[in-house]
């Protein structure tokens, strides 16, 4: 299963101001499959340290 990698400024509460990370699957066809699961992915995935893998604000 391909994955893409979405980037967000996000604040960690051990390392502050964090560049945080989240891996979702990537669109590829059939595009409305990947597309269900990957607005699944982003609500159930939260965007993470990547120092410590804390969930950032
Ligand atoms: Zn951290």
């Amino acid at each position: 299963m391909a994955t893409e990698t979405q980037r967000r400024r996000g604040r960690c509460p051990r390392h502050g101001t964090v560049e945080a990370t989240r891996d979702v699957p990537a669109v590829t066809f059939p595009w409305l499959y990947h597309w269900v699961r990957r607005t699944m992915a982003e609500r159930r995935e939260p965007f993470r340290c990547p120092e410590c893998g804390a969930p950032v604000d």
